[in-house]
């Protein structure tokens, strides 16, 4: 293979692998400087044009501030040109979009930074592994070849190192293994020696020599004549123009080591490919968790805000939940999930209407009716020994313990035997008791009904106590079958009551009945009334509380939120550089993107996860206070997602400002 240098020479002219066409690049003029009026305009390049074909070892020399570095960071690819053409193997970079310039930054060029720019949170190894990480290469793959470069440039036992554990010295060296990583066909060397002492600076020149002797194309820039003078050739730059070239220094000895116009040809599939998703996702989250575990204090104070936010999230539903199921039951006690169906319609003049036991029966078949009762209403006079007493009788089935939520204080209901028997059993209510029997017990006692004896089976609990009427408690109960066939005399039902299984079907329910008993009816004889209806509107006040409740909960979620935002903003700031030097290393910008919003539904996750554990401890904690809670797995499952997405969502903008930063601005930041 023929180097471009001496190809040029002899007239077969391929493109050679660096040309410079009239470069300009002036900084201000159009942004404006921190009093509001515009920047002075600096011309930093004044037209520079020049050449470099592959293998070369070249030396720009100049003073501190003729334009060096400037003129580094764009052959690096790092920074555009004012004006001019840049040629990388005959194509016009300005062509390339930034995943190809991505590319070319980590597969074409290594930079050398006089500052070494070594991230700081990364062992020496990992360091060097960086370029190779946004190239694909598998993990094993590239830890072996970082150990086997390190160990080449002596530090096979300061692998695991920090930078702040290295000396100056052996920190350039790891920024030369890394930008060996990737092959490092176009070495860009920045004042490599700058900050170290002589005899280290010696060491690092050696080696870019020998590396140059190897074929990699060596551009060195140096302040400094002597180091100048170790490279094969040197162009001096002044006030940002080249005052000299010694064109035609000799080329490396051995073959350089990269084809231009071959390798180019590799760029559409190289800027296209990455590592799997899998990998890649590994790679964020280790090192992702690297550095929240760093900055572990300050993500501990992040996750508190997001672990209350999810924690107050799930306790206030739960309590919300249980609070309302609490209100539910109750209002069921005092019967609101109960219906009547009436005889009579609501017009005057109509039918009188009346209702049977078949029509009881008729409405027990109905969908979400779990009781229907017959219930029978009359006076009778109930003696017993000298003293008579007018009372309200009710005519019930065995069902009215339930459908009244009435229990006997005394003795026991009555049975369906007792209903298919017609057996003059009786129950009396508190006060019917307490007139007739005083304070002894009256089970067992015979007494009569409208002269017809009746056994005592039970006494009924004090109803008015939660009823708030003490009336109720002057009734006395018997069987169905004997109160209509035996003491009333008439099996036309005062009202049917209905027992409903769920509140929220109780208007259909209503409407079922209702199209029932008309069809069986031909006519409408008959109202059903429907007490859940207001049960209901009970329920939906309590809904509104639970609604509050969590919102202030989700408030709290969404102060947690901004909390990642602010970690997230504040680790974009302090870590500017480090972006820089991923992205001089070759990291596209979804690179970037994906390793900070990694972080930021890390900690987010994290929390919510911290967060449903709190929460369910405290949430389980108020019940032992016996304070209501459900926790309903919707509600947790809600949450957590909502952690998630306030973590992704907060934590977007500044990943996205860190994956747009301008890596020359990146990397000067400190
Ligand atoms: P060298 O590396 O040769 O010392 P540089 O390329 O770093 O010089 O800088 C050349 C000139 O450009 C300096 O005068 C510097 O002040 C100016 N310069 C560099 N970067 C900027 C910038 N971002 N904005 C304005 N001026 C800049
Ligand atoms: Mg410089």
């Amino acid at each position: 293979m023929v180097t471009a240098g001496s190809a040029t020479a002899a007239g077969v002219s391929p493109a050679p692998l660096i040309e410079l066409r009239d470069i300009r690049k002036s900084y201000g003029g159009k942004t404006e400087g921190p009093d509001g009026k515009p920047l002075p305009a600096v011309d930093v390049l004044r037209g520079v044009s020049l050449s470099i074909g592959a293998g070369e070892f070249v030396a720009i020399v100049g003073a501190s501030g003729s334009g060096k570095s400037t003129l580094m960071h764009i052959l690096g690819c790092l920074d555009h040109p004012s004006a001019g053409h840049y040629l990388f193997a005959g194509q016009d970079i300005a062509d390339f979009n930034a995943d190809e310039l991505a590319w070319l930054r980590r597969e074409a060029f290594g930079f050398v930074f006089q500052g070494y720019h070594l991230i700081a949170t990364e062992s020496a190894r990992e360091n060097v592994e960086v370029p190779a990480i946004y190239s694909g290469v598998p993990v094993a793959e590239r830890e072996k070849r970082a150990a086997a470069l390190l160990t080449r440039l002596g530090l096979g036992d300061r692998l695991d190192h920090r930078p702040s554990q290295l000396s100056g010295g052996q920190q350039q060296r790891v920024s030369i293994s890394r930008a060996l990583m990737n092959g490092g066909h176009i070495l860009l060397a920045d004042e490599p020696t700058g900050a170290l002492d002589s005899r280290s600076g010696a060491e690092v020149m050696l080696l870019l020599e020998e590396l140059a002797e190897a074929g990699h194309t060596v551009i060195l820039i140096t302040h400094d004549r002597e180091v100048a003078a170790r490279a094969h050739r040197t162009i001096e730059i002044r006030d940002g123009q080249i005052i000299a070239d010694s064109t035609g220094g000799p080329v490396s000895s051995g073959r350089a080591s990269l084809d231009a116009s071959t390798f180019l040809a590799s760029m559409a599939d190289g800027a296209a490919h990455t590592a799997s998703w899998t990998a890649d996702t590994h790679e964020a989250l280790r090192a992702a968790w690297r550095v929240l575990w760093i900055n572990r204090f300050r993500t501990l104070l992040t996750l508190l805000g997001i672990i209350i936010g999810v924690a107050s999230v799930i306790v206030m539903l739960a309590i919300g939940a249980g609070t309302e199921h609490q209100v539910i039951e109750k209002m069921a006690s005092f019967g609101t999930n109960r219906m009547y169906v009436i005889p009579g319609g609501d017009n005057p003049r109509g039918p009188g209407g009346t209702l049977s036991e078949a029509d009881a029966d008729l409405v027990r078949q109905m969908p979400n009716v779990t009781a229907s009762m017959p219930f029978l209403q009359g006076n009778v006079t109930v003696r017993y020994s000298n003293i008579d007493v007018q009372v309200p009788v009710w005519a019930v089935t065995e069902e009215a313990s339930r459908v009244l939520n009435w229990k006997t204080s005394r003795g026991i209901f009555f049975t369906g035997t007792d209903e298919q028997d017609l057996a003059t059993v009786i129950l009396l209510g508190k006060r019917v008791r307490e007139k007739l029997f005083g304070n002894t017990n009256p089970v067992s006692h015979y007494v009569l009904v409208n002269n017809v004896p009746f056994q005592v089976i039970g006494e009924l609990e004090e109803k008015g106590a939660t009823s708030g009427d003490s009336d109720d408690d002057n009734v006395v109960l018997m069987p169905f079958s004997t109160g209509s066939r035996r003491i009333l005399g008439t099996t036309n039902l005062s009202w049917i009551s209905v027992l409903v299984d769920r509140l929220d079907l109780a208007d259909q329910t209503a409407q079922q009945i209702a199209d029932t008993l008309e069809g069986n009816h031909h006519i409408r004889d008959f109202e059903v009334f429907n007490r859940a209806a207001s049960v209901k509107a009970q329920t939906e006040t309590q809904s509104t509380l639970t609604l509050m409740l969590g919102m202030i909960a989700a408030i709290s979620l969404l102060v947690g939120g901004i909390g990642v935002m602010n970690i997230m903003l504040m680790t974009v700031r302090e870590r500017t550089r480090e972006i820089g030097i991923r992205i001089a290393t070759g990291a596209r910008q979804r690179d970037i993107l994906r390793q900070f919003l990694t972080e930021a539904t890390l900690v987010s996750g994290i929390g919510g996860v911290l967060g449903v554990v709190f929460g369910l401890l405290v949430g389980a904690s108020l019940m032992a206070w016996s304070v209501p809670a459900i926790f309903s797995v919707r509600a947790i499952l809600g949450a957590f997602t909502c952690a998630l997405l306030t973590g992704l969502i907060f934590g977007f903008m500044p990943a996205r400002k860190a994956a747009r930063l301008d890596p020359v601005i990146a990397l000067a930041s400190e």
